[in-house]
């Protein structure tokens, strides 16, 4: 069996379309080998081999170690070198490259193929003894750390103090000797942290490097990202073993890395940065400050080193070529990495760049104007979850601010709250329910939770290409980095700048559009969705066949979602609706009526009151369908419950206390999820479901009359669990439209239909359909009781499940489609057998949710139905799902 696939010098193997089998970064060296382009020789092992290492107690197929050694000596051929060889020795790097792009993995070794022997010859054959000597100083600490898992601060600790004994300053003072010496002392402390000297043996080098990267393929921080973006442990790595290029051999050598277009614009213009004089990882370590790429950049910038455009204008003329070449080719935004060895351009890697939304939006637009990708391809470019960044609000222009610093505006959006200094705490608070932002004087890996639990992320070092930038905007959190005039004091948890001292927990604002950091909290205004934003989901809309529609009970939420495309509402929870302020007394006095007649007393003050908030939906939703459930939860929820409370109650209601406190007693429930409330409610107290039937009416005939559309209210019966509750409610609810008819002198349509949210409504769906108008899927508490999982008592353990990996997504986040989908198949299947031109809908949690909405478009759903801000989300799911 074929285990390595060679690639470069114009020829390759492998191909894009072999992502799967050589991963991201090896698909991808071989297509720009094919395509042509300066890549140094190199060869992939595939993923199959990590497959094949786990299911095999961590060995290797047989034939690999003979395939890894003739690949070797083709890649040795190719650019006249040896690996291990004395004079001449051939070096390379071996990287990580799964199919997703995956921080948290073991990166890159460099340099590899270095000794106490070999540097000798790569002085000789370089001429320059102090480049050999950094670069095997560079691998011997590169190597211990990734390999050894030697930590790095011991090689740091080492040269910080070579370099004070010795008053060096910068590393570009330490000589070759400098190194050499280093050297020694580095050798000295593997030895010593190891009880095993250095290994000088190339071979061993190299066995170590691949160990290392498929072994890291399940360290926990790669597993912590896989199950927040739901990449399958099957999957497994491939390692790509690559012959090293030097940027660090003198002035007319670099390394850099760029986007195509700009990542957090979408702008057309060449974004990246560059070293002179450097290795790979120097300019993503955030070591030294890079260099731009092109002069427009420099000068907005004010930086005063020269841009590549001017430093190497040859060279640079080559990479744009390139670039033009890759867009043509994969028709998207590439990120890619180069070096320049004495003038030579070698790319070393490109893949589709990591964007925000608004980016992501640009940059699909444009290229269909510039004929580069259809409308459908444009529509997949955006993921959709992304686009809540741009939903939210951004900082009011007119609010005074306190701007106490200003960084790179690394990843766009703006945020405020409390400040926090570490991963961990932060990740604390947002189970606390509390806004944190993420103040670091860098990021790594190890910070991937922290950042996901912060609204926004903060450092004091490093660019726009650092850990912390790239990782912000893939997430979509706001972002402001290199704030160099901030003082970061872990210990004491606080931070100062030009005097000013915050401390843990203080409230700031970050806003990483403008890099602005702002002592307290500036006031938000609402986005801007026209331009990009409205031509894509114009696009998405005409490529759609689910309708969206919204949960809405308030009218400024009604009118939210219709500006963000709602075509209805799918769910109005009239509860809302009884807790007003204005209301709640009157509401109370109906639950602690002793008789029916009692409560059509007070239910006929609320009458009014409910059929304003309805004629507002309507009016607002003019003509669009509206779909309001009827009252659902248990009473007591609508009772006070301490005796604090009820002393307050009985004081505003003249109810006398002691009565109130026995009427809360009457009413407990040891489980009232699943005791009396939907439906139930409607059976033993038919006046309320009467009093919202009259209140839907009447509401509908006012908003019709004032907007001229025909309002056609959709009546939905909630926890149905067979026919017979429907059909007794439904009879009282067509008695009350008669008499709203006869009194009015008009004559009203509407429906009247069900939520389809246990696992019986599902089951008899076909029996139910015969009377319900329409089915909407309450996947919430269908959810819960599938499970038998209490929807408000899931996150205490829902995480370990996780992490355990029982299940790979909470259920109540992402619909569960194998068991609680099974459910919504067979009663869609079940109702329409019964009712062909049955409506189907889902108002569940899950109807903003993109995987669940290509679920619903494979079902068949008419529509889904989601909060306001997630309007937006599910329009272009759908679009992405009927594709
Ligand atoms: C549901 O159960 O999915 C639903 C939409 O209703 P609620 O969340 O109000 O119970
Ligand atoms: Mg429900």
């Amino acid at each position: 069996k074929k285990w390595v696939y060679s690639f470069g010098d114009g020829k390759a193997e492998g191909a894009a379309s072999m992502r799967n089998l050589l991963g991201g970064k090896g698909a991808n060296l071989a297509e720009m080998s094919n395509l042509g382009l300066p890549v140094p020789p190199g060869f992939t092992i595939t993923t199959e081999v990590c497959t094949a290492f786990y299911a095999n107690d961590r060995n290797y197929p047989a034939e690999l170690e003979g395939q890894v050694s003739a690949a070797l000596e083709n890649v040795g051929k190719t650019v006249g070198a040896k690996f291990g060889d004395a004079a001449n020795p051939l070096l390379v790097s071996v990287r990580s490259g799964a199919r997703a792009s995956m921080p948290g993995m073991m990166d890159t070794v460099l340099n590899l193929g270095l000794n106490d022997v070999t540097v000798e010859g790569l002085a000789k054959r370089s001429g320059d003894r102090r480049f050999a000597f950094d670069s095997y100083r560079r691998f011997i600490q590169m190597y211990s750390d990734v390999v050894l898992e030697v930590d790095h601060h011991n090689f740091e600790e080492i040269l910080e103090y070579y370099k004070e004994e010795h008053e060096r300053t910068l590393d570009t003072d330490l000589t070759a000797e400098d190194w050499l010496a280093v050297i020694e002392r580095y050798k000295a402390r593997v030895a010593e942290e190891l009880g095993r000297p250095f290994p000088q043996d190339v071979n061993e080098q190299l066995w170590g490097a691949i160990g290392a990267v498929f072994g890291s393929w399940r360290n926990a921080r790669a597993e912590t990202y896989r199950r927040l973006h739901n990449i399958p442990e099957s999957w497994g790595t491939a390692v790509n073993v690559q012959a090293m290029v030097f940027g660090n051999m003198g002035e007319t050598s670099a390394t850099g890395v760029a986007f195509t277009r700009n990542p957090s614009t979408g702008e057309r213009a060449i974004y990246g940065e560059f070293l002179v004089n450097a290795q790979g990882e120097d300019v993503v370590a955030g070591i030294r400050t890079p260099q731009s790429l092109t002069k427009k950049a420099r000068l907005e910038s004010k930086d005063t080193k020269p841009s590549m455009e001017e430093a190497m204008p040859e060279v640079f003329g080559e990479l744009t070529a390139v670039f033009e070449r890759l867009e043509k080719h994969y028709r998207d935004m590439q990120d890619v990495e180069f070096t320049v060895q004495s003038g030579k351009l070698w790319m070393l890697q490109t893949r589709s760049g990591k964007r925000t939304a608004k980016a992501a939006l640009k940059i699909a637009v444009e290229m269909v104007g510039e004929g580069l990708i259809d409308e459908k391809t444009a529509i997949t470019r955006v993921d959709p979850a992304a686009l809540d960044q741009l939903l939210h609000p951004t900082l009011d222009p007119n609010a005074p601010r306190d701007v106490i610093a200003t960084g790179l505006p690394a990843s766009p959006g703006a945020a405020a709250g409390e400040v926090v200094f570490s991963s961990d705490e932060a990740a604390a608070a947002k189970s606390d329910g509390r806004n944190v932002i993420l103040v670091r004087i860098e990021t790594s890996p190890e910070d991937i939770h922290g950042m996901h639990s912060a609204v926004a992320i903060l450092t004091t070092r490093g660019g726009m290409t650092s850990h912390a930038a790239v990782v912000a905007r893939g997430m979509g959190r706001p972002c402001v980095s290199g704030v160099g005039s901030i003082r970061i004091d872990y210990k004491a948890e606080q931070f100062t700048v030009m005097g000013v001292t915050i401390k843990k927990g203080d409230i700031i604002t970050v806003d990483g559009s403008t890099g602005q950091v702002i002592k307290g909290e500036v006031p938000m205004l609402q986005p801007e969705l026209s331009g990009d934003f409205a031509t894509l989901m114009a696009w998405a809309d005409s490529h759609r066949r689910m309708k969206v529609r919204t949960n809405a009970e308030t009218p400024l939420d009604a009118a939210t979602a219709r500006k963000f495309g709602a075509e209805g509402i799918g769910l109005c929870r009239t509860e809302h609706m009884f807790f007003d302020e204005t209301r709640i007394v009157a509401v109370r006095q109906m639950i602690l009526a002793d008789d029916s007649r009692g409560r059509r007393e007070p239910l006929a003050k609320i009458l009014p009151m409910q059929r304003d908030d309805f004629r507002q939906l309507f009016v607002i939703m003019k003509g669009l369908p509206v779909t309001i459930r009827l009252l659902d939860p248990p009473l007591h929820e609508f009772l006070p419950k301490t005796p604090e409370e009820i002393a307050q109650v009985s004081e505003a209601t003249g109810i006398a206390a002691d009565k109130l406190a026995r009427r809360v007693q009457e009413l407990h429930e040891f489980n009232p999820m699943l005791g009396h409330r939907g439906c139930r409610l409607g059976i033993t107290y038919p006046e309320i479901y009467e009093m919202q039937a009259r209140a839907i009416f009447e509401a509908a005939i006012e908003a019709a009359r004032e907007t001229g559309e025909a309002v056609i209210p959709e009546i939905m019966i909630p926890l149905v669990s067979m026919k017979g509750e429907l059909d007794m409610l439904k009879e009282k609810i067509v008695g009350v439209a008669a008499a709203v008819e006869k009194e009015k002198g008009v004559s009203l349509v509407y429906q009247i239909g069900t939520m389809i949210e246990l696992p019986r409504a599902a089951l008899m769906a076909g029996q139910i359909a015969e009377s319900a108008e329409f089915f909407s899927f309450g996947t919430n508490d269908l959810t819960q009781t599938t499970y038998g999982i209490s929807r408000d008592d899931a996150a205490n353990f829902m995480n370990d499940y996780m992490a355990k990996k029982l299940i790979s997504q909470d259920p109540f986040v992402s619909l569960d489609t194998e068991g609680v989908g099974e459910l919504v198949r067979i009663a869609a299947e079940r109702g329409r057998a019964t009712r062909p031109d049955i409506k189907l809908g889902i108002c569940g949690e899950h109807g903003g949710d993109p995987a669940s909405i290509a679920f619903c478009e494979e079902v068949g759903l008419n529509y889904v139905s989601c909060s306001p801000y997630r309007v937006p989300i599910a329009r272009l799911a759908a679009a992405q799902a009927a594709l």
